[in-house]
C-alpha cells in the first residue's frame, strides 16, 4: 500500500511524463510541415498516423514502466514472497489510433478547411488519456496476475473529483478479474485518479482517501435515487455534492 507522499510522487511523475510527452508531440508534428491542404489527402493522414502511433508507442511504454516500478515497490515493501514482476501491456492499439486520428483531421461538416489548432487540441486531449491509460493497464494488469492476489483502489487526487469516479474510489480496494476489468478501468479525460494496490486483508488507506466516507455519499445518493441504476445514482450525486 502506498503512503500519500507515495502516491503524491506518482501522480507528479506521470503528469511530466504527460507534459513531456506532449511538448515532444508538437516539436516533432512541426517537424512534419503538413499543411490543411495535405491533411485532406490520404498521404497527409498517414503521416499524422504514423507520428502519433510512434508517439504512443513510446510514451505510453515509459508511463507503464513507471506504473510497473511502483507496483514492484509496493509489493517489496509489504514483504510478498516471490519472483513476481509488474508487466508492461503493448500501449498500441492501432485501430483506436488510427481512429484518433481519422476524428481529429475530420473538419465539421459545414468548414471546407481544417482548422489546425482543433485538431491539435483533440490529439492532445487523445494522447493524455492513453498515456495515462498505459499507466492504469500495467498496473490493473499486474494486479490481476500477481499469484498474491492483491486488490485495488482508485484513489481520488487533486480538488474536485467526479462522480463516476467517487462511486469506483467508495467501493475501496478491490480485487481485479476479467470479469471486473471493463468499469474499473474506465477513466474520463484528464481523469486525475491514482490507484493504490494492497495485499493486506485490512488496509490502513492512505491519508486522504476514506472509502467509507465516499460509500457513505454513495449510499445517500442511491437511497435517494430509489433505484440501483448506476446513470440515476449519478445523477444524484451530481445534484448533492455538486460536482460534474
Ligand atoms: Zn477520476
Amino acid at each position: 500500500m502506498a503512503s500519500r507522499a507515495e502516491l503524491d510522487a506518482q501522480a507528479a511523475a506521470q503528469a511530466t511524463v504527460v507534459a513531456t510527452a506532449w511538448a515532444q508531440f508538437q516539436a516533432a508534428y512541426a517537424g512534419l510541415g503538413l499543411t490543411p491542404a495535405q491533411l485532406a489527402t490520404n498521404e497527409g493522414i498517414q503521416a499524422l498516423r504514423d507520428l502519433f502511433a510512434d508517439f504512443i508507442a513510446a510514451w505510453g511504454e515509459v508511463a507503464g514502466t513507471l506504473a510497473a516500478d511502483f507496483y514492484d515497490e509496493l509489493r517489496d515493501q509489504a514483504g510478498i514472497p516471490g519472483s513476481f514482476q509488474a508487466l508492461v501491456p503493448d500501449p498500441l492499439d492501432s485501430a483506436q489510433v488510427d481512429g484518433i486520428v481519422s476524428w481529429a483531421v475530420t473538419p465539421p461538416r459545414d468548414v471546407d478547411e481544417l482548422d489546425i489548432e482543433t485538431m491539435l487540441a483533440k490529439i492532445e486531449g487523445a494522447s493524455q488519456r492513453l498515456i495515462r491509460q498505459a499507466q492504469r493497464d500495467a498496473l490493473n494488469e499486474s494486479a490481476r496476475r500477481d499469484p498474491a492476489r492483491p486488490r485495488v483502489a482508485r484513489i481520488p487526487m487533486g480538488a474536485e473529483t467526479c462522480a463516476f469516479c467517487l462511486v469506483l474510489a467508495s467501493r475501496g480496494y478491490v480485487y481485479r478479474s476479467e470479469t471486473s476489468a471493463g468499469r474499473n478501468n474506465s477513466y474520463h479525460d484528464f481523469c486525475d485518479c491514482e490507484q493504490d494496490v494492497t495485499w493486506s486483508s485490512n488496509p490502513e488507506p492512505p491519508d486522504g482517501y476514506d472509502p467509507g466516507e465516499l460509500y457513505g455519499k454513495y449510499d445517500a445518493a442511491r437511497r435517494a435515487a430509489g433505484s440501483s441504476d448506476l446513470r440515476k445514482i449519478l445523477r444524484e450525486l451530481r445534484l448533492q455534492e455538486g460536482i460534474r
